[in-house]
């Protein structure tokens, strides 16, 4: 008999697909015959590096990532990336464009001060980050070292509807909330990092695909653990990685394989946050959601009600009926259902009911 489980709706860590749990579960203590947990093997037998490299492949698949990227498996989150990109590539002097569409722009902006001089596009905070900047909004300077953005902003619920081209300066973008939500045209970046453990798997690893040509550019000056260089030549194996998460990454990804690949599950993605979206739309201001339409997010659903006590009374409703992770980030309040990959449909509808009921009953 499968167990109850909870509605799921926290920004990271978040849901995991049942079904790749349920696998890790089974694998657990006898990995393929091997009589020991995939924690236990050493990373340098060949069972690990079958799996390391199956989660490469995997990614590679599923992205089509062209032969000129090179996919690496490192640590210390997204957050180490926002210092491992200027230590690389932005030397004292040197400009970089961050566009700044919320706090995780600004975190990784303030870590680019350190190396060069980083300025900042079409910022939107005026608007507390409340839509996406549009194409002409963005005044690049010239001989930019790279160009950053945050591809789905986790806090303020908007995303990256169409992005920028930016011509031989490299883009690199932050895609730790929208990573694997929906098909990505990999050729138009220098580099895509993302923490694992929204749609990827379980905290601990960070995905980066990097375009090769870019690894050798890097600044050699920085500490061996914080140069590309040194992992894509160790094939992300120059120290002790975090095995299990490269298993479960690996698992996860086959999941989203056998759901049919990235266009299928952004289908269903857009179908689930249709539920909620529309609740929102036609609540006659009830309920009213922080971003913009034409910048809504498939990943964040951010809305408040009309006041911080309803908002407190729907969040303990939302709680007691079982309901996980619905409380807005503190730095905006109100309320927030991330609706990642493996939230199914099902817990989509039982909020989008939820909400409707709510209203009924308190307006
Ligand atoms: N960037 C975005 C868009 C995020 O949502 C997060 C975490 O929630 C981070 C960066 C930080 O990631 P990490 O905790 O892996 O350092």
């Amino acid at each position: 008999q499968r167990i109850q489980r909870t509605y799921n709706f926290n920004a990271g860590p978040s849901a995991l697909p049942l079904e790749v749990l349920e696998k890790a579960q089974k694998e657990l203590v006898d990995f393929r015959g091997n009589g020991m947990s995939v924690m236990e093997l050493s990373h340098r037998s060949a069972t690990f590096e079958e799996v390391h490299n199956e989660a490469i492949s995997r990614l590679k698949n599923l992205f089509s990532i062209p032969d000129n990227y090179e996919i690496l498996f490192l640590q210390g989150g997204a957050s180490l990336q926002f210092s491992m990109i200027p230590m690389n590539f932005l030397q004292s002097g040197q400009q970089a464009a961050y566009i700044m569409t919320g706090s995780w722009s600004e975190k990784a902006i303030k870590e680019a001060k350190l190396f060069g001089e980083p300025y900042e596009v079409a910022s939107t905070k005026d608007e507390n980050y409340n839509r996406i900047p549009s194409l002409s909004e963005l005044n690049f300077h010239d001989n930019d070292a790279y160009v950053h953005l945050t591809s789905n902003n986790t806090i303020y619920g908007t995303q990256w509807q169409e992005f920028p081209d930016t011509g031989d300066v490299p883009l690199i973008a932050d895609m730790s909330s929208d990573i694997m939500s929906k098909p990505v045209d990999v050729s138009k970046f220098g580099i895509i990092y993302a923490g694992a453990q929204k749609n990827l798997g379980p905290s601990g690893v960070t995905v980066v695909i990097i375009r090769k040509d870019l690894i050798e550019k890097g600044n050699q000056q920085v500490p061996t653990m914080l140069k590309y260089s040194t992992h894509s030549k160790s094939n992300s194996l120059y120290n002790t990685p975090p095995t299990f998460g490269i298993y479960m990454l690996g698992e996860v990804l086959r999941w989203v394989e056998e759901n049919g690949g990235l266009e299928a599950i952004e289908k269903k993605n857009t179908e689930k946050a249709k539920l909620i979206y529309d609740v929102i739309d036609e609540s006659n201001g009830f309920y009213k959601g922080h971003a913009e339409k034409d910048s809504r997010s498939l990943m964040n659903i951010t809305f408040n009600l009309q006041s911080e006590e309803l908002e407190k009374k729907f969040l303990a409703e939302a709680k007691a009926r079982g309901f996980v992770g619905l409380n807005g980030h503190r730095s905006v309040g109100g309320c927030r259902a991330s609706t990642y990959n493996a939230v199914p449909y099902e817990a989509c509808k039982a909020l989008a009911d939820l909400m409707k009921e709510f209203q009924q009953a308190n307006q």
